[in-house]
């Protein structure tokens, strides 16, 4: 089986041609500048170059197209035609309190989907236009599946999710903790299970996707019972440009002080904010490491603001899970920068955590970090986000299809 991955924005779209027998990637790639002019950038593994043109795409049917035409493309491509698509798995970040996991599309998708656009506007608004794009281009009949960003972290109790506010506010706007990246939480937790041997049901995970979006889950036997990122993505940990957690009183002061409106304000905490608005040099850790290195301090600090919470987090989840047997590292910093692995891990060795200094070198490839006499294990696992929506798409179409 044939399925094409999409993760649709506000103006790039990008796709994975995956054959799901072998998992193989058969192509990637991403339309970008969807609605202003157009680019598309293809990767086909076969070919030592990339296709990198300028397309135009007046809106994200015209992307689809443009993906469509370079997957069957005589030099390009990998398919001789759409027929060999066999499904579609999109990305979609807000299910609310509609679904626990992904699903097949249909009206009453769309409609729970539409339901959860105040939830997040421009997310869940880009996604539904990939959609459509699909379904456009590609016809009514092909299969679509929708698989949540939120939906790992449904299992959460309420005594985790619901926010010390009136409680009036949870039942009129549904305002809780949701908690986002969940396939990948729900993946490296699975991958983690696999390369210690242990069955799921029986581990305590701390998983830390730590990228330019960051956030850490608690993981107990397999459910999601902790989550660090709430409401939206913009709680939990500072991130490239997101504040995370603040007191909610800032904003007030700010909007009086700085003659601004709170949207204006929350537009600071999500795009000037995180280890970008404490450096004041970058939102990519790569130029962080070299500020810190000319010795700048505020570089220092961002980053060891950054480190401090995921500490932090990794400590409370321990308490609430009663112990934990891995902690693992995922993403761009988690699964790269090795000195946010060492600081954060650093001083835990009366909890059972120790790194390797020696295993902890390498970089981007799955492996246990930790010294061997380690009661918890630290694992670097790779995320793959893609695959897990592929997966859940054939998952559910051949269920479909065996009714
Ligand atoms: P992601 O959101 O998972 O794609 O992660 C992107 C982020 O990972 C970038 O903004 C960088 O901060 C970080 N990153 C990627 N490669 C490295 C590296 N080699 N060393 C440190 N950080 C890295």
């Amino acid at each position: 089986m044939n399925v094409l991955v999409i993760n649709a924005g506000s103006s790039s779209l990008k796709y994975q041609l995956f054959d799901m027998d072998n998992k193989a990637v058969l192509a990637k790639g991403l339309c970008e500048r969807i609605g202003i002019d157009g680019r598309l950038t293809h990767t086909n593994p076969n070919k030592s170059e990339k296709y990198c043109e300028n397309v135009p795409m007046k809106d994200h049917a015209d992307a689809i197209r443009a993906v469509i035409n370079i997957l069957v493309d005589k030099e390009w491509g990998v398919i001789e035609s759409m027929k060999e698509i066999d499904a579609v798995g999109h990305r979609v970040v807000h299910g609310g309190e509609y679904f626990a996991d992904s699903v097949i599309i249909d009206d009453s998708v769309i409609k729970a989907i539409e339901d959860c656009i105040p939830l997040a506007p421009l997310h869940n608004t880009a996604n539904l236009i990939g959609i459509d794009a699909c379904k456009d281009v590609m016809g009514a009949d092909i299969p679509q599946v929708a698989v949540f960003d939120t939906a790992f972290h449904q299992t959460m109790d309420p005594v985790d999710y619901i926010y010390s506010i009136p409680y009036d506010y949870y039942k009129k706007y549904k305002i809780r903790r949701y908690g986002f990246h969940g396939t990948s939480h729900k993946y490296v937790a699975q991958q983690a299970s696999e390369m210690l041997g242990i069955p799921l049901e029986h581990l305590r995970v701390i998983t830390c996707h730590l990228g330019n979006g960051s956030s850490v889950t608690a993981v107990k036997g397999g459910k999601s019972v902790d989550t660090s990122m709430g409401f939206t993505p913009l709680a939990g940990l500072p991130m490239g440009t997101r504040s995370g957690d603040i007191d909610p009183a800032i904003i007030n002061f700010l909007c009086e002080h700085e003659g601004k409106s709170a949207e204006e304000i929350l537009e600071v905490m999500n795009k000037e904010s995180g280890v970008y608005g404490v450096s004041g040099v970058s939102s990519d850790f790569r130029d962080l490491d070299t500020a810190i290195n000319e010795g700048n301090e505020r570089a220092k600090l961002a980053k060891d603001i950054f480190i401090n919470s995921v500490k932090k987090l990794i400590g409370s989840y321990i308490a609430e899970m009663g112990g934990v047997d891995a902690v693992v590292f995922t993403a761009g910093v988690g699964e790269n920068d090795r000195s946010v692995r060492w600081d954060v891990c650093e001083h835990m060795e009366y909890l059972g955590i120790k790194v390797d200094p020696e295993k902890n070198k390498y970089r981007g490839r799955q492996m246990d970090i930790s010294v061997d006499y380690a009661r918890v294990r630290v694992l670097v696992i790779p995320t793959n986000e893609e695959l897990v929506i592929a997966e859940d798409t054939k998952r559910l179409v051949e269920a479909a299809e065996d009714e």
